[in-house]
């Protein structure tokens, strides 16, 4: 399984301190949330909450992330500690650092390094961008040229809310197939941009901020979850489920179908076995089967999980550790 959205910085956020108000639309969880959250992150915190992240994906039968990463505070060689983690785990990482200019332009200028570095030093990676109603033009041309000059795609978040409902006029002319773009909620359905589309059903319904039904796109459509875990058989029971909703038509084929897209961001994940809790992994039988899990994991022939285990480290130590820093990241709250 590939996750094809994920905030590998997010596993901390569980059970932090409420925020100052109650957030009353996308746009105040974002500001009150997750903009306060990535604020507070700093290289110790990123290490824990990507081992956290990797672990619960393994054990949840993922090996591939595409992650999306923001810490405003801590960006130099963030990438490199989440990738690093990720190897430590045995997990696959597609890793990028979403540029934005909410931070000033140095702000931007540094996240667009971090992308930089991270790639030409051999990463593997895509230049992450926040959202186009977080950037200003230059920025966001910017970043479309250095995916260019790295011979990468770029991974944006797109309309995902009413906040950032004009993406696609600000994104003209900048995509191409290899971009990744994630929600499009609010995207019209000629909206014009190239690339994948990355669907986390979960997620749009925590935010308030409807269904995307991405069958109305022309685009090939991946499964993610935003950084609610990595469990990805859920993400397609999810998405399946809310296809129906709308289409009482709808097979469980279709959502599967987007599980398979996350193999062609990760392809090298086409390598790996998992040998699953159950027979025959079908979508009309997993659509209607609860608590599949994996029970055994090779990754390039390596087995890294095993009787309800990882192989290469305690996940009873990395959970230990992964409370230690959301302890100090909460008071930072
Ligand atoms: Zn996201």
């Amino acid at each position: 399984m590939v996750c094809s959205h994920h905030h590998l910085y997010s596993a901390l956020a569980r059970g932090m301190p409420p925020p100052p108000k109650t957030p009353g639309s996308f746009q105040e969880i974002l500001e009150q949330i997750w903009w306060r959250l990535d604020a507070s992150l700093d290289a110790e915190m990123i290490r824990w909450s990507a081992m956290l992240g990797a672990l619960e994906a393994l054990e949840s039968g993922t090996t591939g992330i595409v992650d999306h990463h923001e810490s405003p505070n801590a960006i130099e060689g963030s990438l490199s500690v989440i990738e690093e983690a990720c190897r430590e785990v045995g997990v696959r990482v597609l890793a990028c650092y979403g540029v934005t200019d909410r931070h000033g332009a140095d702000g931007a200028r540094r996240g667009l390094e971090e992308n930089r570095r991270f790639i030409s030093e051999g990463g593997n990676g895509l230049v992450g961008i926040h959202a186009a109603f977080t950037c200003n033009p230059e920025t966001l041309e910017a970043a479309a040229g250095l995916a260019g000059e790295l011979g990468v795609g770029a991974h944006i978040h797109v309309a995902e809310g009413p906040a950032d409902r004009d993406s696609a006029r600000h994104l003209k002319g900048l995509t191409d197939e290899r971009w990744l773009l994630a929600h499009c909620v609010q995207l019209a359905d000629d909206h014009g941009l190239a690339g994948t589309i990355l669907h986390q059903p979960r997620s749009n319904l925590n935010n308030s901020v409807g269904y995307a039904n991405p069958v109305r796109f022309a685009n090939p459509v991946a499964l993610g979850t935003d950084g609610i875990g990595a469990n990805m058989i859920e993400a397609f029971r999810l998405a399946y489920v809310m296809q129906r909703s709308v289409d009482v038509t709808a097979t469980p084929e279709t959502a599967w179908g987007w599980l398979e897209n996350g193999w062609n961001l990760i392809p090298e994940c086409r390598n790996d076995r998992v040998t699953w809790s159950y027979d025959p992994m079908d979508p009309w039988h997993l659509a209607f089967t609860p608590g599949v899990r994996p029970l055994r994991i090779e990754v390039d022939g390596e087995v890294i999980f095993e009787n309800g285990s990882p192989t290469r480290v305690d996940a009873t130590e990395v959970r230990a550790k992964a409370r230690e820093q959301a302890a100090r990241l909460h008071a930072r709250l």
